[in-house]
């Protein structure tokens, strides 16, 4: 059935203060944010993140959600993306999301998501013989989209190709001054932590980064640990006895000189889910 208002062309006539003119019809409206939404690749486990159903249980999950909604108020008068960083299961991926599907119901900007070692998978796919793809297509869409969600920055396997490859979309977006929003794991500690910015990404992209994103720390709850809904005062003490807690894993007896390295490790095997063996000759089939 053609639409009652525009009969189908995506243009419709209104009335502005007497003056008859033609503007861009809701159905259109509605059928290229719904274009632009099946393009943006967002993966099926986050289809449910909005800013609605973000939660909010510590300021800087509110100071997060803050600078993200102005951004999307502003788009694309914007000078800079974000970075969020911080612990897994803070909410900056939702976040992420959530940020990119208003952009494209308000601004109807073409964005996109996509997890980092996806991505760098993508393109080492491309060195296989038989595919017709080149590098620079796989990376065009994620290099040239108005809106880029970079996710989960730092948990691939570090090397010098992988160094290269992220180097290259950061300056890429840099000089065109496209926003970018990623999420990591990584910290901004000293450059001899294998989770630091400076280690895992170099201090170049450290610095692009630094440059090209407004940096915000997200602590929060483990809602795996406290369940979806908490109240402030399961929250509350959580925050306080909790050995999962940020203020307790801050403070924690780790050993004084290899405390650093403990702590790393610890964090990555968090992120991992598994223990990493550091078996000198590397992992068999590594990325
Ligand atoms: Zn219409």
């Amino acid at each position: 059935m053609p639409c009652a208002l525009c009969d189908d062309t995506g243009w419709k006539t209104v009335d502005v203060d007497g003056i008859s003119r033609v503007t861009r019809c809701d159905c259109w409206r509605s059928r290229t944010s719904s274009s632009l939404m099946d393009e943006a690749r967002i993966p099926r486990r986050y289809a449910h993140c909005e800013l609605d159903n973000f939660d909010i249980h510590t300021d800087s999950q509110r100071a997060a959600f803050r600078s993200g909604t102005r951004l999307v108020e502003s788009f694309p008068i914007v000078d800079r993306g974000l970075l969020f960083y911080g612990d897994a299961g803070v909410g900056k991926t939702h976040l992420a999301v959530a940020l990119l599907k208003a952009l494209i119901r308000r601004a109807g900007a073409r964005a996109v998501f996509y997890e980092t070692r996806e991505l760098l998978k993508l393109v080492r796919d491309t060195y296989n013989s038989g595919t017709e793809a080149t590098e620079m297509e796989v990376l065009r869409p994620a290099i040239e989209a108005d809106l880029l969600v970079l996710d989960d920055l730092g948990a691939e396997k570090k090397s010098e190709w992988v160094d290269e490859t992220i180097g290259m979309v950061v300056n890429a977006r840099y000089n065109e001054r496209r926003v970018t929003i990623f999420t990591t794991n990584l910290d901004d500690s000293a450059n001899t932590e294998p989770t630091s910015f400076a280690y895992h990404l170099g201090l170049r992209t450290r610095s692009r980064l630094l440059e090209m994103c407004e940096w915000l720390r997200i602590e929060g709850v483990d809602t795996r640990e406290l369940g979806p809904q908490p109240s402030a005062e399961a929250v509350a003490r959580w925050q306080e006895r909790s050995p999962a807690s940020p203020k307790n894993r801050r403070s924690g007896g780790l050993p004084g000189k290899s405390g650093g390295q403990a702590r790393a490790q610890l964090r990555g095997r968090e992120r991992d889910g598994k223990a990493d063996l550091k078996w000198p000759g590397g992992r068999a089939g590594s990325r």
